[in-house]
């Protein structure tokens, strides 16, 4: 072999190359990494146990339906983007909340609670995924726990609840007690830094579950609508939230930024049960609880 010989091979395999090069240029974007406030001295076991103990008061006052193939779907969804997500290690649980108002949220530890207002509402698994997504994103980014720990750390109550071991339930019970009242305002307070971040992790949970990212895009949509409605959660968090607009247009850009996928998954037989399922239960009331 020439030397010629061999740069005109080496051309041929770069050429060769080129599609996958030019490929992996259009990621020019990537999932924030999470940020961990220093106050923030949870362990993640901590921060299950305390998750734990704080949705088992939470799930006393309001009303959870307990019919296995909602329950069973919503848990899978939330197990398939978990599993793709940066936390893939936190025992996600999820349950269905018999209220008509279009709402999800979620809690440290790894808890997400999806209204049935929202599955109501919502009309395809993508759409669902994105929303799902975002609510796990908020774990990820650690937003509850770091919001609960600067009010740990505001009352001084670290040395106690270390002391608890994070497993004397009895001790930890009393310390959420003693913060619960707050907790269920810092719960509203998500910055907007923070909802934008939630949309990222979710943004690319869904991605890489191989879901129509244009679910947020339709979610968007759909919050844009539904904030008219002067009744609706969204319209009271508005403050906190940021625009549904500003929402859109920041996983618009994002879409720019990477591979989208060419047969995306938006619908699944399991979407449609659920739907089914739904049809069956007498109405909603109009409140959380
Ligand atoms: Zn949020």
């Amino acid at each position: 072999m020439n030397n010629s010989d061999f740069s005109r091979r080496s051309l041929l395999k770069l050429a060769a190359a080129l599609p996958v090069a030019s490929g992996a240029a259009l990621l020019n974007a990537a999932e924030p990494q999470p940020k961990i406030l220093p106050f923030n001295k949870f362990t993640d076991q901590e921060e299950i146990a305390y998750g734990d103990q704080w949705a088992a008061n939470y799930n006393n006052h309001v009303s959870i339906i307990n019919v296995k193939i909602l329950t069973d779907y919503i848990n899978s969804l939330v197990g398939k983007l978990s599993k793709v997500s940066m936390r893939p290690n936190m025992p996600y649980r999820a349950l269905v909340v018999n209220s008509a108002v279009v709402n999800a949220y979620s809690f440290m530890g790894g808890h997400v609670w999806v209204n049935r207002g929202l599955l109501e509402n919502i009309t395809n698994e993508a759409d669902l995924a994105a929303v799902v997504g975002h609510e796990i994103g908020h774990v990820v980014g650690h937003h509850s726990a770091n919001l609960v720990a600067a009010i740990i750390e505001a009352q001084g109550l670290w040395n106690k609840l270390k002391q608890s071991g994070a497993t004397q339930n009895a001790q930890v019970q009393a310390i959420i007690q003693q913060l619960a009242p707050l907790i269920k305002i810092a719960q509203m307070k998500y910055s907007r830094d923070n909802e934008f971040e939630a949309d990222m992790h979710g943004f690319y949970e869904v991605l890489r579950s191989n879901y129509d990212p244009n679910g947020f895009i339709r979610v968007f949509e759909l919050l844009q609508k539904i904030s008219g409605d002067p009744g609706s959660v969204w319209q009271r968090l508005q403050a906190s939230h940021p625009p549904a607009a500003d929402r859109l247009a920041r996983v618009r850009q994002e879409m720019t930024q990477v591979q989208m996928p060419s047969h995306p998954t938006t619908d699944s037989l399991s979407f449609k049960a659920m739907k089914l399922a739904l049809r069956a239960l007498p109405p909603a009331p109009k409140s959380d609880n």
